[in-house]
């Protein structure tokens, strides 16, 4: 759907201009707003690594736990 500014109305994107007033809208295409797939892999990595590290330090912090105990 396309915004007209001056009527406040909603109209269809086959339309290229307001269908009430006959303003034309030019189209504004977001650029940039793709997920950055480097990014993401990253974020997995960290988890990948992360989680078998946490549990290296939990698991080595009760063995050592109990051989004070
Ligand atoms: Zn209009």
């Amino acid at each position: 759907m396309k915004y007209c500014k001056k009527c406040h109305i909603l109209y269809s994107d086959a339309a290229a201009a307001c269908p009430k007033c006959g303003a034309f809208e030019p189209e504004k295409q977001s650029g940039g707003e793709k997920p950055e797939k480097g990014r993401v892999v990253r974020d997995w990595l960290w988890i990948v690594i992360g989680v078998p590290v946490l549990i290296g330090v939990v698991y080595a912090l009760i063995k050592l736990l109990n051989s004070i105990g």
